[in-house]
């Protein structure tokens, strides 16, 4: 049995958050973590009980969705909200945090971000985080772990099954290979 690392674990939690967010634009996930334990989670949404961008699309403001509160603040406001200290704590984020998040991450006292994708990352915001001390490591996630374009790689198989088929390869042997991707994608066990 091999147990994931503590880096894996958590960044697969902000997949995971990412996978709730309502903005199309970009899905984002963040979790806050202190003494190995997750205080809090976001993910790019709307303001609780408005509308999502998902449903009535983004609210664009200067090519920015003004619609949406980031992973990142979402996380910290949540602590806020409950009662939780964010001072010396890290953050795992999909994302490289935007140049607000960035901000708001260093405010909060955030000591460590652990981003898993670069995205136009400001050299600003690259800049504030060197200035204030706060590191910045990038962790990607390992596809083992948290598949998250299962669905991309079984339509790329189906066609390349349908490509095959048509090449005259004998029936016997494409069998084999319908198998083997059933086995691969269905998991009935
Ligand atoms: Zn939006
Ligand atoms: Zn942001």
């Amino acid at each position: 049995m091999e147990r994931i690392s503590w880096h894996q674990y958590f960044m697969a939690q902000s997949h995971l958050l990412a996978l709730r967010s309502t903005c199309t634009r970009l899905m984002v996930g963040a979790s806050i973590v202190r003494d190995k334990r997750i205080i809090a989670g976001g993910y790019n949404g709307s303001i609780s009980g408005g509308s999502h961008c998902s449903e009535d699309g983004c609210y664009l403001v200067d090519d920015h969705c003004a619609r949406t509160i980031h992973a990142e603040v979402n996380a910290i406001i949540q602590c806020a909200k409950f009662g939780v200290a964010t001072e010396g704590s890290e953050i795992y984020v999909t994302h490289f945090p935007c140049l607000n998040c960035c901000k708001a991450i260093i405010q909060a006292g955030i000591r460590k971000i652990y981003y898993a994708a670069d995205y136009k990352n400001h050299p600003f915001a690259e800049e504030l985080f060197r200035e204030s001390g706060v590191s910045v490591e990038q962790v990607e996630l390992e596809e083992m772990i948290l598949d998250t374009n299962n669905k991309e790689k079984l339509a790329f198989t189906a066609e390349l099954l349908g490509k095959l088929e048509k090449t005259g390869m004998p029936e016997k042997e494409l069998q084999k290979m319908r198998n083997k991707a059933n086995e691969l994608f269905i998991h009935t066990s």
